[in-house]
């Protein structure tokens, strides 16, 4: 069986991301990826994780006291717009696009918002990295989100930047897919 969208996109992020590096969970939710993330980078590395819902964060928090790995990851009540803190040389940031599981789905990430933060992710990584997008689009708003997150990555140059698409083509209600921009200059 292929992986599932969840799995491939571990799999991309576990092939590139290296003990000690810095990498963004832009996404946090209830912390799975913040986590998985938080295990690569190691002792020594350092995740930034963003949400814009106190849930999110607590959940989070929760999480990763469970596994030891709270000094991991340093995490920001804050929109992943506004992602301008001084770092660069991040290895990896990862989007999971739609709304907090369980939780209220009208507070899901918005194209505006999510398409300034993926600019100014591609700015902060660095050569070799990877920004690694799941998006949910069966949702209200999910939809224009999915276009004009599909029109931009389109527009990006290449060779400098490749982009990566995965996706199972034939269930019938929106499933959702990846798509993983390298940056390789
Ligand atoms: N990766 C998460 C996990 O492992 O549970 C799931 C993420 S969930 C699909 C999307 C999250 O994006 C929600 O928790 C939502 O609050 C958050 N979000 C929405 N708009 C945001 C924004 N502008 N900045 C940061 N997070 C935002």
């Amino acid at each position: 069986m292929f992986p599932r969208i969840t799995q491939y996109a571990h799999q991309l992020l576990q092939s590139r991301i290296k003990v000690g590096d810095w990498v963004i969970d832009a996404t946090m939710g209830n912390g799975h990826d913040t986590l998985f993330l938080a295990q690569l980078v190691g002792e020594v590395g350092k995740v930034y994780a963003f949400d814009i819902q106190t849930q999110a964060l607590h959940n989070t928090n929760e999480l990763l006291e469970t596994y030891n790995l709270r000094h991991r990851v340093e995490l920001f009540q804050q929109s992943h717009d506004r992602l301008h803190f001084p770092l660069s040389s991040i290895a990896a940031v990862v989007f999971n696009l739609g709304y907090l599981p369980g939780s209220d789905k009208t507070i899901a990430t918005m194209p505006e918002t999510t398409l300034k933060a993926i600019e100014n992710s591609l700015e902060l990584l660095k050569v070799g990295g990877l920004v690694v997008l799941t998006i949910y689009w069966g949702h209200e708003q999910g939809q224009l989100e999915k276009e004009a997150v599909e029109k931009y990555v389109e527009g990006l140059s290449y060779p400098e930047y490749m982009v990566l698409r995965y996706q199972y083509v034939n269930p019938k209600n929106n499933p959702p897919f990846i798509l993983a921009i390298e940056r390789r200059k």
